[in-house]
């Protein structure tokens, strides 16, 4: 306790703390209250918050008094203590027009190297976003991810505010729990209410299922937008009888659920929340037509959009390059971006990590106004820091991604062969660190993180999880800096 009775007198005293023994300190994460002086400190493997003075923070803070200072978990309690008298780190909207970058955290290790990545650059950073699957796969909580982000931006200095994504809900049920654990954003998943069949079905199939749909809701629609032009910028939108019968028949029933969730899940949640539609689960891309319908019509129900995410021309894989024709992807992709600019809203792109080749596309055509979501590369990079430094560890980590690919692949769609992945009995441990950068390697540690980290995904990390965790931590400087660069690089490309 020495050591630290003497970092708090110093942090009383305000002379900049130095690390003593078993005990690192955060200089940038000195913040003051009041007569209170807060610091975040990591002692034997555990890490906490010391408080030194008095005061109402003080107070509040959990934890016990050793004369004059206090040692707080950083857990929910303590984050919820913190967000009373530092309010900028509670979550906050983006609203419609600032660009966002969504930076998805599954180890709860990366939210310092996203700050330097967003740090002095025009974007607002989504610090926490995780959806119902990358929860049950991490065995972690929608209070965890939100201590790691408040937690990680303040240890780096950062307080200028930052957003929380419920990302890919699917049920009411999930995004109040969401909201009340201090979400800003909700990520409203609509798979379950479209039906794919509809996208490639023949005109007989389809004027069967059309005429079965109620008369007032055909009546309505073709009302609407039948026969008629609409004009967005540098193109026109128009629908034919079939097309729009299509349109209705793949999206009505989305319309009347997001409509349905806003009005009783966000617009009366009494407070600014991000509502981001996102209809990219389907197997064909998004027609304009099928985007300005389900724009006009949640415009017309009264629902305000803040982004929507219509599924793009190519593919979007995790973790890997896209994969199509850019040229065609930046034509289809303008007239998304006008029919998004029309209704106010952003456009959003999921997956967006390493699509190093669209990016700028992305930046220049909706004029800097987007938002970006990435995820699984952060957790890429703290397994290329594995195989640079800890070869013999990363060897095992790959080991088990191999073990587990035929499990992993049911929750995530992924074109990997297994037949085509590097084996690692005949490579060297440079040649295995390499793999890295190979597309099917990508993709194989990219899905299987639940696995590497606990074995069975959902519990406790067992030993080798606990071993890449202690080895990520350790080396959190370096991991932060790759984090920075990498995360910038596509900050770059995308003009911020
Ligand atoms: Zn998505």
């Amino acid at each position: 306790m020495d050591d630290i009775r003497r970092i708090a007198d110093e942090l009383l005293l305000g002379v900049r703390p130095a690390s003593r023994g078993q005990t690192r300190v955060y200089p940038s994460s000195i913040y003051s209250a009041g007569d209170t002086r807060i610091l975040q400190i990591w002692r034997s493997g555990e890490r906490l918050l010391l408080a030194a003075g008095r005061g109402p923070l003080f107070e509040e803070l959990p934890g016990t008094k050793i004369d004059g200072f206090k040692l707080a978990p950083l857990e929910g309690m303590t984050r919820r203590v913190l967000n009373r008298h530092f309010p900028q780190t509670l979550p906050a909207a983006a609203g419609r027009s600032k660009s966002g970058i969504g930076l998805g955290d599954r180890l709860g290790l990366a939210t310092p190297g996203h700050i330097r990545a967003v740090r002095d650059r025009d974007i607002f950073p989504v610090l926490a976003q995780q959806s119902m699957r990358e929860l049950n796969l991490t065995g972690r909580t929608y209070s965890d991810v939100l201590n790691s982000a408040c937690f990680g931006s303040m240890r780096e200095g950062y307080m200028l505010g930052f957003g929380a994504d419920g990302d890919h809900l699917k049920s009411g049920e999930d995004i109040s729990a969401a909201l009340e654990e201090g979400f800003s954003m909700i990520t409203l998943d609509c798979s379950e209410h479209l039906d794919p069949e509809m996208e490639s079905m023949g005109m007989s199939e389809l004027k069967r299922r059309y005429a079965k749909l109620p008369q007032s809701v055909r009546r309505d629609y073709e009302m609407a937008y039948a026969g008629k032009e609409f004009l967005v910028e540098g193109a026109e939108i128009s629908f034919d009888k079939m097309e729009l019968a299509r349109c209705i028949l793949l999206y009505s029933g989305v319309i009347d659920f997001a409509e349905r969730v806003y009005h009783e899940r966000i617009a009366s949640s009494g407070r600014d929340i991000d509502f981001e539609l996102s209809i990219d689960e389907t197997t064909a891309p998004t027609s304009p037509e099928a985007h300005y319908l389900v724009a006009a019509e949640l415009a017309r129900r009264g629902v305000r959009l803040t982004s929507l995410a219509p599924r793009f021309y190519g593919e979007f894989q995790k973790g890997v390059e896209y994969r199509g024709d850019t040229e065609r992807f930046g034509r289809e992709f303008a007239v998304h971006a006008a029919v998004a600019d029309k209704f106010g809203y952003r456009l959003s792109v999921h997956s967006g990590s390493d699509k190093f080749s669209v990016l700028p596309a992305v930046g220049e055509l909706t004029n800097g106004r987007f938002h970006l979501k990435t995820a699984g590369t952060s957790w890429l990079e703290a397994v290329r820091l594995i195989a640079g430094k800890y070869p013999s560890l990363y060897r095992r980590v790959y080991a088990r991604a191999l073990e587990s690919f035929n499990e992993a692949r049911r929750f995530y769609r992924v074109s990997a062969e297994v037949s085509s992945l590097r084996r690692p009995d005949s490579l060297s441990d440079e040649e295995l660190a390499a793999g890295i950068d190979d597309e099917s390697t990508r993709q194989v540690l990219h899905i299987s993180y639940g696995f590497i980290l606990h074995g069975e995904p959902g519990g406790r990390p067992d030993t080798l999880g606990r071993e890449f965790l202690a080895a990520v931590e350790g080396e959190e400087e370096l991991y932060s800096d790759m984090l920075g660069r990498h995360i910038g690089k596509h900050l770059e490309l995308l003009g911020k």
